[in-house]
């Protein structure tokens, strides 16, 4: 999408939460032209990928958030919408101020315990301190404990074990399997096992029952935790990373007929809310049936904001076709080199995508042998310029066509050498950083090399890719 357009004088799109889906509408509805308002409640976008690496180095919280008033100037409005009147066509805010729509997008998100997540604080510099202070914490504590095996929690755990290896750290988990149920059986059992290489202690199969007596992100010796298999333990710190929500505040009252159970909102398959035609939904609170995922969000972002101008223009609405191949390799990335993967995608936008397997799908191959020069290099493109693997050497080497190349690499890769019907969003990719010296994730299906996880998320964890995508520079 871009180019300008010109636009009736009542056209203003409203766009509740800046969380990766509302800074992409917010982008995309720049680049046309279109009039919009981004509303959040706090002064700066929070690149949640990181906030797990910020809670263990200092210094880090503040490349994690990003201002919006920069980017957006007065297209910026900070604020919690409180409810929506879709007779008179405005949202009103919590401090009193009332904002017209033409065209309203929700991308209110999720929400859940700090550090993961951290929706809470007005400012970004406060929000800071709070990484600063929860840093201060970890150091202080001779053993910590991670409640929640998924991917939060497994990330969570790795990334404490590999800033202070001396540390006890266990993590508890409900289920006798870490990280989302999701992804290929290899990879959840490679993540295990990294975990176990870095020394974390796993309770798997278990449940703290005493959790409502704990405080949580305080260090205090000898804190008494207990589990429904009626074991105890002891740490100093309890780091919670389980029980996600969808944040519903702004639309529950008003919108009540559209929600889902979990508090998402229905859409019909160009995003609209049901029954609603200016009203689109997007990111983690829209009920679509696929992982919530900052990819997704963007992906739903960039569907809604087509779904408007058509709509203003007369033409026929897009759908977002979960599902579709083209979910998951496309668009390419703005601004960064096309790789080899179909559609140019790069693989920062793939992250953590989950499988679900079509029937018909191929049996989950062997796992890949480590690349030789040819095939770092090849890494080395879908690899922004400075990320480069190691040295690749100079001499161009002779090698397949990129297409043939990564078709080898990744044979499920749509659309080489299998009929695409055979292939669904299953065939994708979650990367999951265990702290900054390695990873584990699969693309396309297929389980991915470590060293390519961790080029490709667990150094950066993507932070340069929002920086870049918001026009600003990162502090260093
Ligand atoms: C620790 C962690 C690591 C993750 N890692 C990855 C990863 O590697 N790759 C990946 O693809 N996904 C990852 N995810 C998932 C990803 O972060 C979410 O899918 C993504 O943030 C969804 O984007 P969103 O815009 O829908 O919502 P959010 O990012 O949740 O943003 C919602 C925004 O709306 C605002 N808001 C809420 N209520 C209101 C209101 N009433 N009025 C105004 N504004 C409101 C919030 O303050 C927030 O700023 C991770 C999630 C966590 C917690």
């Amino acid at each position: 999408m871009g180019g300008q357009l010109s636009f009736d004088e009542k056209v203003h799109v409203v766009i509740v939460g800046g969380g990766f889906g509302g800074i992409a509408a917010a982008q995309h509805l720049k680049s046309h032209g279109v009039p919009f308002i981004l509303i959040n409640p706090s002064d700066a976008f929070h690149h949640n990928v990181a906030s797990l690496r910020a809670s263990v180095q200092s210094g880090f919280a503040q490349q994690t958030f990003i201002p919006y008033k920069k980017t957006f100037g007065l297209n910026f409005l900070q604020g919690r919408v409180i409810r929506i009147d879709m007779t008179e066509q405005f949202v009103a805010l919590d401090n009193g101020k009332e904002v017209i729509y033409s065209h309203l997008i929700l991308c209110t998100g999720s929400d859940g315990p700090f550090p993961g997540k951290c929706n809470i604080v007005e400012s970004y510099q406060k929000a800071i301190e709070k990484y600063e202070d929860i840093v201060k914490e970890i150091q202080a504590a001779e053993s910590v404990l991670v409640i929640g095996g998924g991917a939060t929690g497994v990330e969570m755990a790795a990334e404490i074990r590999t800033e202070y290896p001396d540390k006890k750290v266990i993590l508890i988990h409900s289920h006798d399997t870490l990280a989302d149920s999701e992804l290929l059986p290899s990879v959840r059992e490679e993540a295990r096992r990294v975990l176990l290489e870095k020394g974390v202690e796993l309770i798997l199969g278990q449940k703290v029952s005493n959790l409502d007596e704990l405080e949580l992100n305080m260090t205090r010796k000898g804190r008494v935790v207990k589990t429904d298999k009626n074991e105890q333990f002891t740490v100093d710190l309890i780091i919670c990373c389980a029980g996600n929500k969808i944040s519903s505040d702004a639309y529950k009252s008003s919108l009540g007929g559209c929600l889902a159970q979990n508090g998402a909102l229905k859409v019909n398959k160009h995003l609209q809310v049901e029954g609603f035609d200016n009203i689109y939904a997007v990111g983690d609170c829209a009920n679509v049936n696929e992982p919530k995922m900052a990819y997704h969000a963007g992906l739903h972002a960039k569907v809604a904001v087509r779904n408007i101008i058509n709509s203003l223009a007369g033409k026929a609405l897009t759908s977002y076709n979960t599902g579709q191949p083209r979910d998951i390799v496309s668009p390419a990335c703005p601004g960064s080199s096309p790789g080899p993967l179909p559609g140019g995608a790069c693989p920062e936008h793939l992250s953590r995508e989950t499988s679900r397997r079509h029937p018909k799908q191929m049996p989950e191959p062997p796992q890949l042998p480590p690349f030789d020069v040819e095939e770092q290099q090849l890494c080395s493109e879908l690899l922004p310029g400075d990320r480069a693997p190691y040295p690749i050497s100079k001499g161009a080497p002779r090698h397949p066509t990129k297409e043939a190349h990564f078709g080898r690499l990744y044979p499920g890769s749509y659309p080489f050498g299998h009929d695409p019907e055979l292939m669904t969003i299953g065939n994708v990719t979650m990367l999951l950083a265990m702290g900054r010296d390695d990873g584990v994730g699969q693309f396309n299906g297929f389980k991915l090399p470590r060293f390519l996880v961790i080029k490709g998320k667990s150094e950066s964890l993507l932070l340069w890719k929002s920086w870049r995508e918001m026009g600003q520079k990162a502090p260093s």
